[in-house]
C-alpha cells in the first residue's frame, strides 16, 4: 500500500483559538462550534445560540463578510466581533475560462498552497468541482493529481471556501428580502477535484453540511456528489453523516488490473468495496450510486469488461458514469475511441443501466477530471523541462 495514514481532525464542538495575534476566522466552524467560539471570548451562554444562528445566516446564506453589515445585532456587540473575529475565504488568484464557458479558478489557501476549482455550466445545472485535499497520499496511475505529494488536508473553511468564493465570481448571492430565485447558477457540488475526500473525512463532512444547511447554503443533499476511490471502511460513515450521493472510481473489472490503475485495491479489494457499497443506498435513503470508470485504451474497455461489469454490480441501483480519458503531459495511457466507448456503453445500457458517456469540458485549459494540479507544482515542471531543453537539467 503506498498510502499514508489517513490525516483527521474533529473540529466538531472546539471553540476555535485565534492565530498568533490574529484573529479567529469563523468560516468552517459548525454550529455547534460557532456557539462555542463565541462563548469563549464572551458572548453569554444564553444568547451564543441565537448570535450563532445569525451570524451564520449573514455568512453563509447572505454572504455578508463585514460584521458591520451585519444589523439585526447591536451595534456594540458588531464591534467586538470585529475585535475578535474574521470571516476569511480562500484568494482567488487566477481565473482562466474555456471556450465552452468552464470556468477554472486556481486559489491559494494559508501556506501559500494552491487547489483548483472548476466550475462547469450546463442547460439544466451548474455544477462545482472542488477539492479536499492538496495533492493526493494515493498513487492512481491515470491521474495528473496522483502524481503530486499528499501536501496536506483542507479544513471545513477552506472546502465551504471554495463555494464561496465561486459564488461572488457567480455573483449570486441574494439579497435581503428579494424573491426566491431557485434557479441558481451554482445548484451542484461534485468532490472530484483534488484529492481523496474521505481521507479527510471530518472536514468534509463539517464543510458539506454548511452546504446543506437550510439557513445557510441550501444545497440539496441530492445535489453533493463525493467521488471516492474506494476507502471502504469511511463509506458507511459518509452514508450515515453526511448522506450525500456517492460515486466511487470503479475503473477496472478484475483485482489485477485495478491493482495496477487504483492501488487502494491492494487494501480494499472489489468485493470488499462492493459490499460497502451495496449498504450505501439504503443507510443514506439516496436512490443509486454513480460508478465511474475511466476508459483506457487496450486496459480496461473491451466487451469482457463491460459485461463482467455488469454482473459485478448486479442488485446495487446504479449508473455507470464513462469518462473518457484525459490525457496530461506524460501519461502513460491512451483514450479509448469514441467507437469503443460506445460499444462498451451499449452493452452496459442493455443490461438496464444508464451510462452516459461524460463530455470532456474545460479541456482547452487543463480543468477536466483528474487534470488538477497545483499551479506551483506544474511550474516546478515546467521549468526543469525548461533547464532540461536548455541541457542545465
Ligand atoms: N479522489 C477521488 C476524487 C477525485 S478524482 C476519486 O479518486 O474518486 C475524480 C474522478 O476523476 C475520479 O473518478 C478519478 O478516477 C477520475 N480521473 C482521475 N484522473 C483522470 C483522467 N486523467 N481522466 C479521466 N478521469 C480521471
Ligand atoms: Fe487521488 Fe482520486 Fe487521483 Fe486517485 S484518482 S490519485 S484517489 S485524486
Amino acid at each position: 500500500m503506498t498510502n499514508k495514514a489517513p490525516i483527521t481532525q474533529d473540529v466538531m464542538t472546539i471553540p476555535r483559538k485565534p492565530p498568533e495575534g490574529g484573529k479567529v476566522n469563523l468560516v468552517g466552524l459548525t454550529r455547534a462550534a460557532l456557539s462555542e467560539t463565541l462563548i469563549a471570548h464572551g458572548t453569554p451562554e444564553k444568547q451564543a445560540r441565537m448570535r450563532a444562528g445569525q451570524i451564520w445566516q449573514w455568512i453563509y446564506q447572505w454572504g455578508v463578510r463585514d460584521f458591520a453589515a451585519m444589523t439585526n445585532l447591536a451595534k456594540a456587540y458588531r464591534a467586538e466581533l470585529e475585535d475578535h473575529f474574521e470571516v476569511a475565504l480562500p484568494e482567488v488568484v487566477s481565473k482562466q475560462v474555456s471556450t465552452d464557458g468552464t470556468r477554472k479558478y486556481l486559489v491559494r489557501i494559508t501556506g501559500g498552497h494552491e487547489v483548483e476549482v472548476v466550475y462547469i455550466p450546463e442547460a439544466d445545472r451548474g455544477t462545482l468541482c472542488i477539492s479536499s485535499q492538496v495533492g493526493c497520499t494515493l498513487t492512481c496511475s491515470f491521474c495528473h493529481t496522483g502524481t503530486q505529494k499528499l501536501v496536506r488536508n483542507l479544513t471545513a473553511g477552506e472546502i465551504v471556501g471554495q463555494i464561496m468564493v465561486a459564488r461572488d465570481d457567480l455573483n449570486e448571492w441574494p439579497v435581503p428580502g428579494a424573491p426566491k430565485d431557485e434557479t441558481r447558477l451554482l445548484s451542484n457540488i461534485v468532490l472530484m477535484g483534488m484529492g481523496e475526500p474521505l481521507y479527510n473525512f471530518e472536514n468534509v463532512r463539517d464543510a458539506m453540511k454548511i452546504a446543506m444547511d437550510p439557513e445557510g447554503i441550501q444545497l440539496s443533499r441530492r445535489r453533493i456528489t463525493l467521488s471516492t476511490s474506494g476507502v471502504v471502511p469511511e463509506i458507511h460513515r459518509t452514508a450515515a453523516e453526511i448522506g450525500c450521493m456517492l460515486a466511487v472510481s470503479f475503473h477496472a473489472t478484475t483485482d489485477e488490473v485495478r491493482d495496477g490503475l487504483v492501488p487502494i485495491n491492494k487494501k480494499w479489494n472489489i468485493a470488499a468495496l462492493l459490499d460497502a457499497l451495496r449498504a450505501y443506498p439504503k443507510v443514506s435513503n439516496s436512490e443509486r450510486i454513480t460508478f465511474e470508470y475511466v476508459m483506457l485504451n487496450g486496459i480496461n474497455d473491451s466487451d469482457e469488461d463491460a459485461r463482467r461489469l455488469v454482473k459485478l454490480i448486479e442488485g446495487i441501483p446504479a449508473k455507470i458514469n464513462l469518462i473518457p480519458f484525459n490525457e496530461w503531459p506524460g501519461a502513460p495511457y491512451k483514450r479509448s475511441s469514441n467507437n469503443r466507448i460506445r460499444a462498451f456503453a451499449d452493452i452496459i445500457y442493455k443490461a438496464g443501466y444508464a451510462s452516459p458517456i461524460r463530455t470532456p469540458r474545460g479541456e482547452d485549459i487543463m480543468a477536466a477530471c483528474g487534470q488538477l494540479k497545483s499551479a506551483t507544482e506544474r511550474a516546478r515542471k515546467s521549468r526543469a523541462a525548461i533547464a532540461a531543453e536548455a541541457g542545465l537539467g
